[in-house]
């Protein structure tokens, strides 16, 4: 399976540009959308899961190597990429009264699965993937925000997706119910697309073979997380600062972040060269990269 996008393009009526020209070729496995807030990532979910227009370009769906008549046009065959599609939206809307087991018998029917003994079978199987199986005859009002997004991925997974997009599913849980989140993602992106969109680098980090990094709609990176580590290597200095410099590092044009540290800034730069005395080379992670991208609006010095 993969997804070729090619030069998708967004305006909403109001004149925001939130998709400028983004080209994307993405494979099997979990693939991380990267990009602040107001980046255009649930914009770019959206028209893939077939619920928004774009205004040009297009995203073919299909096996590598199969003749292109075999290809899904997701932009334009809709109907037939929702029998493959799984998505599980920022905002999942839920029945308070209802409880997990009741709710997914109820979205397996609306999804086609007439016969109730196959959607009793599948609904126990998803229950237990999620691993929700204990909580089954709880109300979805009173789950934690880590259960309402395992149960979130258990509703995206009837029907056997082969793609499968989240949006922002981790904004929200605390430390340990990422970590459930987590696992459970990395299980199922084995055989299937699955494009997870966030701000939280960690998300990237821990789970994904490719990520692309977008913001104000335009994309400023995409390939393997390690390849754009390697690219800045030796070129993250780090130092602790004075507040009143600050103002003197961020003009500089080199600031990557700056961080408190037990009340006092701690700063990282780019720079082929050694800044000046104090700043010691520091080893790059992703944060680095996204940063960098983000604040010089491309990322020519990290893919150079
Ligand atoms: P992200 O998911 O990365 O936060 P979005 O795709 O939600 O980004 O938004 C991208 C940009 O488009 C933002 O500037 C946002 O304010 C704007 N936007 C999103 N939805 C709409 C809409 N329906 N009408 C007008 N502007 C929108």
């Amino acid at each position: 399976m993969e997804l070729r996008i090619q030069g998708l393009s967004k305006t909403y009526a109001n004149g925001v540009k939130a998709l400028d020209d983004v080209s994307l070729h993405i494979p099997t496995g979990m693939f991380g959308l990267l990009g602040p807030n107001g980046a255009g990532k649930s914009t770019l979910m959206r028209i893939l899961a077939t619920l928004q227009e774009a205004d040009a370009g297009m995203a073919m769906l299909g096996d590598p190597g199969s003749e292109a008549g075999t290809s899904l046009d997701v932009l334009n065959q809709k109907e037939e990429v929702r029998k493959v599609l799984g998505y599980l939206p920022q905002e999942f809307g839920v029945y308070p009264r209802v409880n997990a087991q009741e709710m997914l018998d109820h979205i397996a029917l609306l999804k086609g699965v007439t016969n109730k003994r196959e959607r009793k079978d599948l609904v126990e199987a998803l229950l237990q993937k999620v691993n929700l199986w204990e909580h089954r005859k709880r109300r979805l009002s009173g789950y934690s925000g880590g259960m309402k997004q395992r149960f979130g991925i258990a509703q995206s997974l009837i029907g056997e997706p082969r793609l499968i997009i989240v949006d922002e599913p981790t904004a929200g849980l605390d430390p340990g119910e990422r970590n459930r989140f987590y696992n459970l993602l990395t299980e199922i992106g084995e055989n299937v697309i699955v494009i997870l969109s966030t701000h939280i680098v960690q998300d990237v980090q821990e789970l994904c073979s490719n990520m692309a990094i977008i913001n104000k709609g335009r994309l400023l990176y995409a390939g393997p997380p390690d390849a754009s580590l390697r690219a800045i290597h030796g070129r993250v200095w780090e130092k602790t600062i004075a507040k009143s410099d600050l103002e003197r590092y961020a003009a500089s044009g080199r600031l990557i972040s700056n961080k408190l540290i037990a009340g006092k800034p701690v700063i990282r730069l780019l720079s082929d060269v050694s800044p000046e005395d104090g700043f010691a080379a520091a080893e790059p992670g992703l944060e680095d990269v996204f940063f960098s991208a983000i604040s010089k609006g491309n990322l020519e010095h990290v893919n150079a």
